[in-house]
């Protein structure tokens, strides 16, 4: 199967109103190329320096999405061009994000990762964190004008285990649906991020509105 051919069916198998990143990590411009003939706009990238390398090399009119475990200091690298920051999981780091984003002229949308697995090495916040970063986005004290949230992410367990998978997916959508009602200047959450190549049809039962496709587009890494 090519490329093309990966993604059409793809974006044939997901409903209108989810959305697909189509993941390129590792892979080589020319890769990403023949998505974008196919016509996605919308790739994610887990590290700064090569997401950049890309932003720069191809056309203007691509949504860059950073889904990897993002450092501070390399913020200031991707605040130009950044559509959607996925893995945020402290308040300290969207301080930069907004710090970088005025330095910009920018507002950057942001989405909270939560932390759902039982894995040890998953990023993200716990539910008490979560509110706690809610909170203080939210507080005027704070000024952050220049970064909206607007929405969650999450990854599920790495098991063929499908009941886990199932209650990590539905655990995430509680916790979307209860501060769904937020309506704030700089938080309102419509976007849900959840579902990669083996769960994504799951994550989309499960109310995902994001999902985040890399080996079944590009092939294995
Ligand atoms: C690599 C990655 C993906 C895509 O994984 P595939 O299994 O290749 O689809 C999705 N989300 C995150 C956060 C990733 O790092």
């Amino acid at each position: 199967m090519s490329i093309q051919n990966n993604l059409r069916s793809i974006q044939a198998s997901i409903p209108k109103n989810v959305t697909l990143v189509a993941v390129s990590k590792t892979k080589p411009v020319s890769d990403l190329m023949e998505a974008y003939e196919a016509g996605q706009r919308i790739f994610g990238e887990n590290k700064i320096q090569e997401m950049t390398d890309k932003w720069e090399a191809m056309p203007k009119d691509i949504q860059w999405h950073m889904i990897g475990h993002v450092q501070t200091n390399k913020v200031k690298y991707m605040a130009p061009y950044v559509s959607l920051i996925h893995g945020v999981d402290s308040l300290k780091l969207l301080q930069e994000i907004n710090k970088q984003a005025q330095k910009n002229n920018r507002v950057i949308d942001c989405l909270l990762q939560v932390y759902i697995a039982e894995e040890e090495s998953k990023f993200g916040l716990d539910e008490e964190e979560l509110s706690e970063v809610l909170k203080q986005v939210q507080h005027d004290k704070n000024e952050l004008n220049h970064i909206r949230i607007v929405g969650l992410m999450g990854m599920a367990t790495f098991t063929n285990n499908q009941i886990q998978v199932k209650k990590e997916f539905s655990r995430l959508k509680t916790i979307f649906d209860h501060y769904s009602t937020l309506n704030s200047k700089n938080c309102q959450l419509n976007i849900l991020s959840m579902g990669m190549s083996g769960d994504y049809t799951l994550a989309i039962e499960y109310g995902s509105t994001m999902v985040r496709i890399g080996s079944s587009i590009f092939g294995g890494r």
